[in-house]
């Protein structure tokens, strides 16, 4: 399928800013991406939800602890995979009650903002798949700003939410933004095949929130997309990052 002519490219000079509701999600879902351009300036990452009781073992007992924690990896992560991490204060849906429309102005009006001031040329948003509310809150609030025209669809790359993205999880989302959003999506490929041992180093960086199985959903994930997108079916596995331009 063709990529939208119009979207703005991404290349060594673009400005980027890729929203992650967790502090692991662009580590996760967009790293060999970031890789690939491989700079430090120009790649911002927003970490919004970075308040979190969330980790995998109950060693984090307390909220300081486990948001300590997540933010000490975000930083060794993020000199791995060479972006700017910025941490805003609000509290992941474990913590909040849910209020969740509140929570999608309130986040608006910080993009809004925040956007503004760091002019992206590239915006990399979560779809919103596998049902997060964190994750759906932050889609919702982009498309906020996109409705109201503070951000361009040209300026967009909807990245797929790793762990949470399979064929079906994926294949469901995009039918329900068609359904709820009129969105038109068509899929752009990124071959991170090369600097993919070194996304998976970062992502095992993530040892409050991962186990090893993860670790194999992911390659395997990023296995499977480099089947759909790759041209000849000859040749070893390649891995991929797929992200949704809107048309
Ligand atoms: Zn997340």
């Amino acid at each position: 399928m063709a990529a939208n002519q119009r979207a703005k490219s991404v290349g060594p000079e673009s400005v980027i800013v890729v929203l992650s509701p967790h502090v692991d999600d662009a580590t996760l879902s967009v790293g060999g991406s970031i890789l690939l351009l491989g700079r430090m300036n120009g790649v911002t990452v927003y970490n919004l939800f970075s308040i979190s009781d969330h980790t995998r073992s109950t060693r984090f007992s307390s909220t300081i602890l486990a948001t300590t924690v997540r933010f000490l990896e975000e930083q060794i992560a993020a000199t791995l995979i060479s972006y700017s991490p910025r941490f805003f204060v609000l509290q992941d849906s474990s913590l909040r009650s849910k209020e969740e429309r509140s929570m999608v102005q309130r986040l608006g009006t910080i993009l809004r903002k925040e956007l503004a001031r760091d002019k992206p040329d590239v915006v990399l948003v979560p779809m919103g798949v596998g049902g997060h509310p964190d994750h759906e809150v932050v889609f919702d609030a982009f498309i906020g700003l996109l409705q109201e025209g503070s951000v361009s669809k040209e300026q967009v790359r909807l990245y797929e939410d790793v762990p949470y993205a399979n064929p079906s999880s994926v294949e469901s989302r995009i039918a329900k933004l068609s359904h709820h959003y009129g969105l038109r999506l068509s899929p752009e490929f990124v071959d991170i095949t090369g600097v993919f041992p070194m996304k998976m180093k970062a992502v095992g960086v993530y040892r409050s929130q991962f186990q090893s199985k993860d670790m194999k959903r992911i390659r395997d994930y990023a296995r499977w997309i480099g089947e759909q997108g790759k041209v000849s079916s000859r040749g070893p596995s390649r891995f991929y990052e797929r992200r949704w331009l809107i048309q």
